[in-house]
């Protein structure tokens, strides 16, 4: 296609997501953004994932509506019965580059960029920020380069300022105690513990660890024309204001879910959320919902990746059932590391689980988030889940798992004040006590400050908030592009 007969099309957006539940949320999130200001959007998704989507989620449903949206789905390079849990996510990334990404140059090259006689050849790459070598790729091609860095600006930030703490010596630790404070991340002094820092950081070597990986492939931000981060001045615009002097061009434009909420309520589109789930979800715990006391029940999940083991399991479990809260508990079947998954269960905790609480395998999260019934989560803090919580109003226990959760964590206790963070240790007392705290001894302020940090949140993605305003400058960022 020439430039002149193309000269009337929308930009077309390339989104390369990394191929797991969370990131794909907010970047489906995202694509849908930009097909309601009228782009063209690719989007990569695994075959594994596509499946999955087609069989449990609303999203072929809502994607339905924008002719420019399509699919191109690739392999991950893993068998279907794989393990995606826990370590096996690491894995991921290794079979994305060595299986997914070549087919992915191949296809791009012989679809000179993806034109088409409806379809401008791609305008900008738009890649998670977990694809290392989306940098390269871009570089070669001439290819306006985007990155989206689905978790917190803070993660990103600890990761960035690795050499600063080398330099400073205060990594490696050392033995030294892990609630120590780190001085050398500006914009977190005085609250940031070691225990605190990205779950990488504990490690003694660098050379070949995962902390190694995740630093060389934070650092290929500053390679990119832009970033994306699913955040908003309200959370984290000193931590965003600190990044920006080593990345300029910087769109915090988050909770994208809410802020697709926001869009679709502004074009009085019908305001189908989308539900991008790889899991049957058990629409019977909405039921359950329906019939418990307003702000009575404890939400736990703690997502699709954490691993946990029988014990650890049986502790939250009994924690959970001497704290005397109603529950619904989400425990996916492939969250018990070990072989010994049938142990430990007796008839008298499932008897007394009944009572009070309700236990399934995939749960609506977000409508579960909104429903009155719920006044407090049990979460590993990933990033979806906090946002989801905190523009939902819900205060959070918080019991990270690895990766940015450990950072989040400290940031809904000590900075946003919306939660206690538990992490590093879940026996039953500690569990109990939490739970107690968040839902009988300290709820109504918790809830206060929830509500208050939700409006925040909600505000930003109004018509002239910041999170709003940082989209319309992304969307004329885009267009710019267009040749
Ligand atoms: N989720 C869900 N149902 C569940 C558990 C989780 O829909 O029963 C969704 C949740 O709403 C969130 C995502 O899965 O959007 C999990 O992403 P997050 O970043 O919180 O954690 P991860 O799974 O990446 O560790």
């Amino acid at each position: 296609m020439s430039s002149e007969e193309g000269k009337d099309l929308p930009p077309h957006v390339l989104i390369f997501p990394f191929p797991v539940q969370g990131h794909l949320n907010s970047m489906l999130n995202l694509a849908q953004l930009f097909c309601l200001a009228d782009f063209h959007v690719t989007f990569i998704v695994s075959d594994f994932s596509h499946r999955r989507l087609l069989r449990h989620s609303t999203v072929p449903a809502t994607f339905a509506r924008y002719p420019g949206f399509q699919f191109r789905t690739l392999p991950d390079g893993l068998p279907d019965d794989h393990p995606r849990a826990g370590e096996g996510v690491m894995e991921i990334t290794t079979s994305v580059a060595a299986v997914t990404v070549p087919l992915f140059k191949k296809m791009m090259l012989h679809e000179n960029f993806l034109a088409s006689a409806a379809r401008r050849p791609v305008t900008c790459f738009l890649a998670d920020g977990l694809m290392s070598f989306a940098a390269d790729f871009a570089g070669e091609h001439q290819l306006p380069l985007i990155y989206f860095r689905t978790a917190t600006a803070a993660y990103f930030w600890a990761l960035f300022r690795f050499p600063q703490l080398v330099e400073a010596q205060e990594f490696p630790f050392g033995g030294k105690s892990m609630d120590g404070i780190v001085e050398s991340i500006p914009g977190m002094e005085g609250f940031l513990r070691r225990r605190d820092l990205p779950s990488f950081y504990r490690v003694d070597e660098v050379r070949g660890s995962n902390l190694e990986k995740v630093v060389s492939v934070s650092s290929k931000i500053m390679r990119a024309q832009a970033a994306i981060f699913n955040t908003c001045e309200d959370l984290e615009g000193p931590i965003v204001a600190e990044i920006q002097k080593h990345v300029p061009r910087i769109f915090s434009i988050g909770p994208i879910h809410e802020q697709m909420k926001s869009r679709l309520t502004e074009k009085k589109a019908e305001a189908s959320i989308i539900t991008a789930s790889l899991w049957a979800e058990d629409r019977s715990c909405i039921d359950w919902l329906d019939a418990q006391p307003p702000k009575s029940v404890i939400y736990v999940s703690f997502g699709s990746i954490t691993l946990v083991t029988r014990d650890q399991e049986l502790e939250i479990w009994h924690g959970l059932l001497d704290s005397s809260q109603r529950f619904l508990w989400v425990m996916r079947p492939d969250s018990v590391a070990g072989n010994d998954v049938d142990d430990g269960i007796s008839t008298e905790l499932m008897e007394r689980s009944k009572e009070k609480g309700l236990l399934v395998e995939w749960a609506p999260q977000e409508e579960v988030l909104n429903h009155t019934a719920v006044g407090g989560f049990m979460t590993h803090s990933g990033w979806n889940s906090t946002l989801e919580s905190i523009a939902a109003g819900v205060p959070m226990v918080c019991w990270p798992y690895f990766a940015d959760q450990m950072i989040n964590s400290r940031f809904v206790s000590e900075i946003w004040k919306v939660g206690l963070d538990i992490k590093d240790s879940c026996d039953r007392l500690t569990v109990e006590k939490a739970v107690r705290e968040l839902m009988e001894v300290r709820k109504d302020e918790f809830l206060k400050r929830a509500e208050n940090v939700s409006k925040l949140v909600k505000k930003a993605v109004s018509k002239g908030g910041s999170s709003y305003t940082n989209l319309d400058g992304l969307i004329q960022y885009i267009k710019s592009l267009v040749i």
